[in-house]
């Protein structure tokens, strides 16, 4: 995800070492998505062909339920209360999820809503050795929340970002559940295959994860079936109102769907450039296609696999650091994939840093060292005025999401001091032995799941005697400004 930074941030405040996925056992998922305009709901009928990777026996499987933050009650509501009234833009308006029926392998099987807040979908099976494969069908409709939430209906488009049951990471033993936190990005997945079957009113333009295989339309309807291999979710973004521009680079589409532009161009080029230089510095995009959607979003904008979603509040300056830092995600968070409630200075930290990169890496060193002094001064700003009224403040970035006091200190901590660490290597040992030390992390953990050691023993065979440096960023015992 990326925020409003600088001056936006501190007003919001007063208020294993190969660790490559095996690419062809991969879950699949095969949705079928039928979006009513009327009611307000998707209609929905998941197969999922799980692949037992892990070496225990599963006695259970465990489906994340994000929408389920969007219902009246929640206890973990996906907005903080300064959002909420922006959020929803007509008034309070509650959404859900509702699981009507599970099979598993063909028969009618038990389930359990479960969780810390009505998020978990249970599912007890028969013992599931290693490898083995297991069917399970889920029937369940969503409500969609008028709201400008990744889930939602907007004043220009419908988001559907996490609008369906995910299957939990199994790690350590245990499904890693958690509830949906009110800032940052609070989910975890492996990579999948995903054929989608998109079925909504004709007069609707969908984008999209993955590629449109096949798309007509039927009664009034628009069909679109999508193969989107490899992606760590699936998401998509409706409107009436969107027009597109499209471009082509490494024999990657790219499409940018906006519905009010004045220079689309710009944000297409911009986000066809990123896809080159991220290319050539970290090592190849993976996938025939990238989208751009512009909607209605109450941060600046939020990435999935194959589809950013970028605030059509944006102008200037942010929209186009904005569009490179979604852009980024697909390398950390996308591809390489990490716990973002655990973590998130792994993927934020990175596609910050990334982002600052960028212009850097395409000869724009000003503007490099600009958005860097920018990110050092709102880190120091900050600190400071933590430390002011608790001097035994923690410094460190690797806390868990509902370890931070307040959204700002996420934020700095996780993006501002993140992308201060590369930035402090790259001074250090210069921008081949980055290049080189990041493109072998994202080799390596391509379509996996990566974690801070990985990251660390990447940076040190390339950065050579960097290790105590980089922990002591991680830890927070580093004296920065
Ligand atoms: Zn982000």
């Amino acid at each position: 995800m990326a925020l409003v930074v600088g001056a936006a941030l501190f007003a919001a405040l007063s208020a294993c070492n190969q660790n490559s996925a095996d690419t062809d056992t991969l879950s699949l998922y095969d949705l079928v998505v039928k979006f009513d305009e009327e009611a307000q709901t998707l209609t929905c009928r998941q197969e999922v062909l799980y692949i037992n990777r892990e070496d225990a026996d599963l006695t259970e499987l465990m489906f994340s339920l994000a929408p389920a933050a969007f219902r009246e009650g929640a206890q973990f509501p996906p907005f903080t209360p300064q959002e909420r009234s922006a959020a929803y833009y007509a008034g309070a308006s509650f959404g859900g999820i509702e699981i009507e029926a599970v099979g598993v392998e063909g028969f009618d099987a038990e389930f359990e809503i479960g969780g810390d807040d009505q998020n978990i979908l249970i599912v007890p099976v028969s013992a599931l050795a290693p490898n083995a494969t297991l069917n399970v069908k889920i029937d369940f409709c969503v409500k969609l929340p008028k709201c400008n939430g990744r889930m939602g209906i907007t004043p220009s488009a419908v988001n559907l970002g996490n609008f369906y049951p995910i299957l939990c990471v199994y790690e350590n033993g245990a499904y890693q559940t958690n509830p949906y936190y009110n800032f940052g990005d609070p989910f975890y997945s492996d990579a999948a295959d995903y054929l989608v079957t998109l079925d909504i009113p004709e007069k609707y333009i969908a984008a999209s994860s993955g590629t449109v295989e096949n798309s007509y339309v039927e009664n009034g309807r628009r069909i679109i079936e999508i193969n989107a291999a490899k992606c760590r979710d699936f998401a998509a973004v409706l409107s009436k109102n969107f027009k597109t521009v499209s471009d082509r680079v490494n024999g990657v589409d790219i499409n940018y769907y906006y519905v009010s532009d004045t220079n689309p161009q710009t944000v297409l080029s911009t986000a066809k450039s990123a896809i080159e230089v991220f290319s050539d510095a970290f090592g190849s995009y993976p996938y025939p296609v990238f989208n751009v959607a512009q909607t209605g979003l109450n941060s600046s904008g939020m990435e999935y696999s194959n589809l950013v979603f970028i605030s059509s509040a944006l102008f200037g300056a942010a929209k186009e650091e904005t569009v490179i830092h979604e852009t980024a995600h697909q390398w950390w968070y996308g591809v390489v994939g990490c716990n973002q409630i655990a973590n998130a200075w792994l993927d934020e930290g990175l596609a910050e840093f990334s982002t600052a990169y960028y212009f850097r890496l395409t000869g724009d060193s000003a503007r490099y060292s600009k958005i860097i002094g920018e990110t050092l001064s709102g880190y120091v700003t900050f600190y400071d005025f933590i430390k002011a009224s608790n001097p035994s403040a923690p410094s460190g970035m690797n806390r868990a999401l509902n370890e931070f006091s307040s959204q700002g200190e996420y934020v700095v901590m996780s993006y501002y001091k993140g992308a201060l660490m590369f930035d402090t290597l790259l001074e250090m040992y210069g921008e081949k032995k980055l290049n080189r030390a990041l493109s072998a992390y994202f080799d390596q953990n391509s379509f996996a799941i990566a974690n801070p050691d990985l990251l660390v023993q990447n940076i040190n065979r390339y950065c050579k005697g960097s290790e105590n440096l980089v922990k002591s960023w991680i830890d927070g015992t580093v004296i920065i400004g």
